[in-house]
């Protein structure tokens, strides 16, 4: 089933699909790559191609041990296609499926590979937008490193900023994989680099704990957390790795570490976690319902309020508005950003206004009972799913319907 693309390669074999399209193991002049050939309805998007082309000199000037290299872009009649360096070996979800948690030498040493990736593409003025496990390939063909693992690349450069086209998401929409998304994000924010140190301070915590700290139940509950509550701690992880978690997970972006920093810091934690297993964390039951939401569950990294509704996992909404997911894995979201009236909760305020970043929220919402947090959660997600299901109208229409109303009742 070989196919050409373009005048310079065959692509041969499906490795995988993903969200964005389909990628395959592919020939070319100079041996073999990975062709990542995206989805019809995307390459016949002119003003996608179009941007697809603008951002071929950052994409294919990133080289860096740590990412995945972008060779060619090829535009050729129906196919819009990215021409990669072939990594042999899986890509992190799946490592991370198979162990459930990795031992924390481990975990650290491939998340410092990314963030030295992270660092390199900074430094070019790149901002990644998609950092997840999903995106993180490791080399099995290489050496190993420490804690026997693998050298990690980041892959996927570029492609959260291309499909995020003004027209395609208008400016209001949010582009990212909700349990990933830094809290300014959610706020509205421009996506800066220290957006994806949260999102690979997540996936760290991910690798430690088998679950991520704000995950779980519908996108728009995940979003909330990002911006309202605080991480729980790992039972038994090292202070000075933690801290460092925490302080990646800072809501404001300014407190974050740099991506550069980032990566030697947690280098220098690699001697003091050789040899430890896994951390003895029991996954919630059902992680993070709403009902975790309720006082003094904040402790239940431990399982402990697993009396909280059936399971959920992470929700996933298609990429893109009128297509279902072609992946079984959860992918990205594109919702709308909520106006400044809805965060403000209309004449109720159920919610407010962007603050400033770190700001202290008046109020927090853990001073306040458990009946108006449920019900803060079920109209923040309400408001959501209700954007979400309006997406598909948006994308089409001119003037975008009024968004539905966050207000309840006391
Ligand atoms: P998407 O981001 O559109 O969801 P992915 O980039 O995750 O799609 O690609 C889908 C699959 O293809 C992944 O499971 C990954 O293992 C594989 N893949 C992606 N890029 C490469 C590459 N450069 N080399 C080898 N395999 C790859
Ligand atoms: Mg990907």
């Amino acid at each position: 089933m070989a196919r050409k693309i373009g005048s310079r390669y065959t692509a041969n074999q499906i490795l995988g699909r993903g969200s964005a399209g389909t990628v395959w193991l592919g020939e070319g002049p100079e041996g073999p790559v990975a062709v990542k050939l995206l989805r019809e309805d995307l390459a016949a998007d002119q003003e996608l191609v179009g941007r697809f082309v603008q951002e071929r000199t950052a994409l294919l000037g990133l080289d860096h041990p740590n990412v995945v290299a972008v060779r060619d872009l090829v535009v050729d009649g129906d196919d819009l296609a990215l021409v990669m360096d072939l990594v042999r070996g899986t890509d992190l979800r799946t490592r991370l499926d198979r162990e459930r948690r990795l031992a924390p030498e481990a975990a650290v040493a491939i998340v410092a590979d990314v963030a030295d990736g992270l660092a390199a593409a900074h430094k070019a003025g790149v901002v990644h937008r998609d950092v997840k496990p999903e995106n993180v390939l490791l080399d099995m063909q290489g050496p190993l490193g420490p804690g026997g693992s693998h050298r990690a690349l980041l892959t996927d450069f570029g492609v959260a900023k291309l499909i995020d086209s003004p027209r395609r998401t208008r400016t209001t929409k949010i582009i990212g994989t909700p349990d990933y998304l830094a809290p300014e994000i959610v706020e509205g924010l421009p996506p800066r680099a220290a957006v994806d140190i949260y999102a690979l301070a997540t996936v760290l915590y991910e690798l430690l704990a088998g679950f991520t700290p704000f995950g779980g139940g519908h996108p728009g509950a995940v979003l909330r957390r990002h911006v309202t509550e605080t991480v729980v701690p790992l039972p038994g992880i090292p202070e000075e790795l933690w801290q460092l978690i925490v302080q990646c997970l800072a809501k404001a972006p300014a407190s974050r570490l740099r991506a550069s920093e980032l990566g030697g810091r947690l280098r220098e934690q690699l001697p003091v976690l050789a040899g430890m297993p896994p951390l003895d964390v029991d996954e919630p039951e059902a992680v993070r319902t709403e009902s975790v939401d309720e006082p003094g569950a904040e402790a239940g990294a431990d399982g402990s309020t697993a009396e909280a509704g059936p399971p959920v996992r992470r929700g996933a909404v298609p990429l893109v508005p009128g297509h279902a997911p072609d992946s079984n894995r959860d992918t990205h979201t594109s919702m709308r950003v909520p106006g400044p009236d809805e965060l403000d909760g209309g004449a109720h305020g159920t919610a407010r206004a962007p603050r400033a970043a770190g700001a202290p929220r008046p109020g927090s919402a853990r001073n306040r009972g458990a009946v108006r947090r449920r019900r803060i959660t079920l109209a923040t997600a309400a408001a959501v799913l209700a954007a979400a299901a309006g997406v598909a109208t948006w994308a089409t229409t001119e003037d975008p319907p009024q968004p539905p109303s966050t207000s309840t009742t006391p």
